[in-house]
């Protein structure tokens, strides 16, 4: 069949679902992926044929997106900070979102006094995922020393192949922060993109998300939404140096009420900053008056 021909039949599938633009990006996802075929491939030939054998894993991953399930899930793979990471149902898709928080830890780190250069920065990140945050840290910040933890044991197996395939090296330790006692460790920075999506906050999610992506790391009750933020600034309290500085990704709708949580814990020059689209979303602050 014609390559084009399968393209028509994708927009004509999925268009109920999806914008035109994210189903012209999937089709170009999946054609690079299985069949090696550049994105303007059909440019240069319009008329390309396929032959069965190629064109099958194209309607089978057609049949898995009008399932909704996410385009990254189905090829195993996305891209985060330009580094390639391995994904699978046992891990989040890293957002976009995440991409600034760690672009803001980078900045400031990397502005420190030029006498600080070769000291060595401690960097935690608690409930790693995919390992898209460390891994970026690390990759960036060559002074860093990166250990990240998750309660997922198949999430770390994923955060470690992660680590491998982008060269990256990062301690990681499996680790239930709501069960940590006083656990000993130093830190100069913790970051943390922990779950904070409200159950009550389902109905404005999307099925791809709801019915794919692992609720543990998504979720957290009504009754109690900052449940993973009073752990790790306690956590934080106890591991952060005097001065060291906590990174958080946050609910758009909780910003204000973790500001307050954080002065309350002595924590100070805390800043709130908006995400690419003008959400509140991330949070820096340092330990210490
Ligand atoms: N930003 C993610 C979403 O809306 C949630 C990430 C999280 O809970 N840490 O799907």
């Amino acid at each position: 069949m014609q390559l084009k021909a399968i393209k028509n039949i994708f927009h004509k599938e999925l268009k109920g679902i999806y914008p035109k633009e994210e189903i012209d990006s999937f089709f170009y996802l999946l054609i690079e992926h299985f069949l090696h075929l550049e994105r303007f491939v059909l440019t240069l030939q319009p008329n390309l044929v396929v032959t069965k054998d190629e064109e099958e894993p194209l309607f089978k991953a057609l049949a898995q997106l009008s399932n909704h399930r996410p385009v990254q899930y189905i090829i195993g793979s996305t891209t985060f900070m330009d580094m390639n990471f391995m994904v699978n149902e046992n891990v989040l898709i890293p957002r976009p979102e995440t991409e600034e928080l760690v672009r803001w830890i980078i900045d400031d780190l990397n502005t420190k006094p030029k006498k600080d250069e070769l000291k060595e920065i401690r960097v935690l990140d608690i409930g790693t995922g995919s390992g898209c945050i460390a891994i970026s840290l690390a990759k960036h910040l060559f002074q860093a020393k990166v250990v990240a933890v998750d309660i997922s044991r198949d999430a770390l197996k994923i955060a470690k192949k992660n680590a491998l395939s982008n060269n990256a090296n990062i301690d990681f330790e499996i680790m239930d922060i709501l069960a940590i006692g006083t656990s000993g460790g130093h830190y100069d920075v913790i970051v943390s993109n922990p779950p904070y999506v409200r159950e009550s906050e389902r109905n404005v999610m999307r099925e791809n998300v709801l019915d794919y992506e692992p609720a543990t790391a998504l979720f957290v009750p009504d009754e109690d939404p900052l449940v993973f933020y009073r752990a790790i600034i306690q956590f934080s309290k106890n591991n952060l140096v005097v001065k060291g500085l906590l990174f958080l990704e946050i609910n758009q709708y909780l910003g204000e009420t973790i500001v307050t949580l954080l002065k309350q814990h002595n924590f100070s020059e805390i800043e709130l900053r908006k995400d690419m689209f003008g959400n509140d979303r991330f949070i820096k602050c340092r330990y210490g008056r």
